[in-house]
């Protein structure tokens, strides 16, 4: 396989961009050797900068639930745009987007658009404060939550902690403000709430974590959060970033019937666009300015182009059995996988139209602590292999993989065959 101009173009960015790229990952560290420079995409195929063809299960790590360049989505794009790309101002998409949404999602009734999922999180987060008048969030180790502050924090020694921050350049007075407590683990929870009674202002969680590896909470766990916050006057954050308008179309909380004070939303809302957004209760949402006193804004916020990218996807999604047939193929692909896993090097976690491929001898995976490091060795291995036979995941072990509608029963069969191709390797 010819990567030559791939690696010419990487050279090139390194000297414009730390480390050659715009966001850590996409530079190939952890599975080594130089990132592909993408040429073009169409449904479910990726061309890189060489011609190489693969299909692709990155999809743009998740916004992507219809493939590349969908027809329906550059349409709208197109007539959108023609007419002028930003005003400031407000424009009727921003009401249709809203209305597609919430008319469709019992779970929250105003929102708020931004531009990223970080940005969603980070006012989010504000808004929980503000509401709530306490300083102190919880989260879980092995949940990611776009690159705030006082997110970037990992557990510190002990059950109960304030963490250490993840990042340089995060105050320790931040980190001092942000409990971490590890997945799946209840007495941790409550441990907490009787640390820091009345101290907490909200719990956040990827209600299915899916940015280290895939580590499935269950039904009764989210149930837990809910009445625990519910019982201290605590806000329960559901960040849906990843599973929003992923899992069905009201992502985790529509799935498991939860309500959460307050959802994040990023990726696929926009429908490739950069949009994020924030929503819960009317009276939770008064407090967000210009109507209440916690302050959020944004210049490219509700931007018509990406709006009406939102809602050219969004409206796909509400089509009879799409999430059914998105987790048919799913599953087809992961029966697929498992049977040429001979050797059962490896197991494979999924739900809807996520998978995860985890090289581990543990029936279940559900906290950070349960993944070993020293098994993305295998990945690393197996991660060439594919690209060799044309499949690209993301380009690291601890990613999930992302099925679309684009991919043909034809695509899954070469995808299977890649891995039986691959594993030969290992
Ligand atoms: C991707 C992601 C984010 C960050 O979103 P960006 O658009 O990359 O800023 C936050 N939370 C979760 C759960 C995510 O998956």
């Amino acid at each position: 396989m010819n990567t030559s101009r791939s690696a010419e173009l990487f050279e090139k960015a390194k000297t414009y961009f730390p480390g050659g790229v715009n966001s850590p990952v996409r530079a190939f560290r952890s599975v080594g050797g130089n990132p592909l420079f993408i040429e073009k995409g169409k449904g479910s195929h990726i061309w890189d900068a060489d011609g190489n063809e693969y299909i692709d299960y990155c999809c743009s790590w998740g916004p992507l639930i219809l493939g590349h360049a969908n027809d329906t989505v550059l349409n709208a794009v197109d007539k959108t745009m023609r007419k002028g790309t930003s005003f400031g101002a407000p424009t009727k998409l921003e009401n249709e987007l809203a209305e597609l949404i919430l008319s469709n999602n019992k779970f929250i009734e105003k929102l708020r658009f931004v531009s990223s999922g970080t940005e969603a999180v980070m006012s989010a987060i504000r808004l929980a404060r503000g509401f709530t008048k306490r300083n102190k969030i919880l989260k879980f180790e092995g949940c990611y939550h776009g690159h705030v502050d006082s997110l970037l924090v990992k557990a510190g020694s002990g059950l109960v902690t304030f963490g250490n921050s993840s990042s340089a350049g995060v105050p320790e007075s931040f980190v001092n403000e942000t409990i971490v407590v590890p997945l799946h683990n209840k007495q941790a929870v409550e441990e907490a709430f009787v640390k820091f009674k009345n101290e907490i202002a909200c719990i956040i969680i990827e209600p299915v974590p899916a940015n280290n590896g895939l580590l499935l909470q269950g039904k009764e766990f989210l149930q837990f959060l809910r009445e625990i916050c519910t019982a201290n006057n605590t806000l329960l954050i559901f960040d849906e970033v990843i599973s929003g308008f992923r899992l069905g179309f009201c992502g985790v909380a529509g799935l498991y019937n939860i309500k959460p004070d307050i959802i994040t939303y990023g990726k696929i809302i926009g429908g490739g666009f950069p949009v994020g957004a924030y929503g819960a209760s009317k009276e939770i949402m008064s407090n967000i300015s210009p109507e209440g006193e916690v302050y959020q804004a944004g210049t490219l916020s509700g931007n018509p182009v990406a709006m009406s990218a939102g809602i050219a996807q969004l409206t796909e999604l509400l089509k009879p059995n799409f999430y059914k047939e998105l987790e048919e193929k799913t599953n087809y692909l992961v029966a697929g996988i498992l049977k040429v896993n001979t050797f059962k090097l490896f197991k494979l976690f999924s739900l809807g139209s996520i998978y995860w491929i985890a090289f581990t001898d543990k029936e279940s995976v559900s906290s950070a602590d349960d993944i070993d490091a020293n098994s993305m060795g295998y990945f690393k291995t197996l991660y060439h292999g594919l690209l060799q036979n044309g499949v690209y995941l993301g380009p690291s072990g601890y990613e999930v993989g992302f099925v679309s509608s684009a991919h043909t029963k034809e695509d899954l069969d070469k995808t299977i065959l890649a891995f039986e191709k691959s594993l030969a390797h290992l």
